[in-house]
């Protein structure tokens, strides 16, 4: 359709980091942003490739240890790029193994670290305890989130970032917390696939929302949320951890 808003998404290492579903959280994405009347654009970034000159949301998602391995130089070289854009309010969403990188370090069970870019004010150490089942959190701005978590990173937050949600059923960020997540400005950091997104439009939401009023100047959520989305909550939910 002519004359529609444009919103450049960029898929970060989809190659790499791709596990459990994650791409799912694109493709919601993108039919989220076209429900409430966007033109949403996906380019897949990958290690080598540029970052488009527009950006208006980024996502990524998890990984094995050794996937992140691969992408973690490469992030690195990106770092003051993606930093200036997280600073500037770009909306982001990182899931799991690219949550991780978002951090300031991931020292994993075998002592190797891995340099994160410090989006986001949080450390992970790997553990020999996988946290691995259904999860479900309760968040101020979000109301209850629904995902699947499968991780041994234990990640502690520091003073720069709130936590995404309080953990109702589940582990979320280590076993001690009670929290899952983490907050800095627009970037959001989570431990949750699912994917997360299709059952949990109020996160689509959210980056929709900020990425079309920092590029638009406002935002007028016209979709409501539909009934199959509904109940796939609901019976996402009931399923045992
Ligand atoms: N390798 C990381 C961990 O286990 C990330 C796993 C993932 O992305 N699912 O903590």
């Amino acid at each position: 359709m002519t004359g529609q808003r444009e919103l450049a998404i960029v898929s970060l290492y989809p190659r790499d980091m791709n596990i459990y579903g994650d791409r799912g959280n694109v493709l919601a994405l993108t039919r989220r942003a076209r429900e409430h009347g966007y033109a949403p654009r996906v380019t897949e970034v990958n290690p080598g490739d540029a970052l488009p000159e527009v950006v208006d949301i980024v996502i990524g998602g998890g990984g094995q240890d050794s996937g992140q391995g691969r992408v973690a130089k490469d992030l690195s070289a990106r770092a003051g790029e993606i930093r200036a854009l997280a600073g500037d309010g770009t909306p982001m969403l990182m899931v799991c193994g690219l949550y991780q990188l978002f951090g300031h370090r991931f020292i994993t069970h075998t002592g190797d670290e891995l340099v994160g870019i410090g989006v986001l004010d949080v450390e992970t150490r790997g553990g020999g305890e996988r946290m691995i089942g259904n999860i479900v959190l309760d968040s101020d701005e979000f109301g209850e989130i629904i995902g699947y978590e499968n991780h041994s990173g234990n990640t502690t937050l520091g003073p720069g970032s709130r936590p995404l949600g309080r953990v109702i059923q589940g582990a979320g960020n280590n076993p001690e917390d009670g929290v899952e997540g983490a907050r800095t400005g627009n970037v959001i950091g989570s431990y949750l696939h699912g994917s997360l997104l299709p059952k949990n439009p109020a996160l689509s939401d959210f980056l929709v929302g900020e990425a079309a009023r920092r590029r638009y100047g406002d935002f007028d959520p016209v979709a409501p949320v539909g009934e199959t989305v509904m109940r796939a909550r609901e019976s996402a939910k009931r399923r045992p951890r």
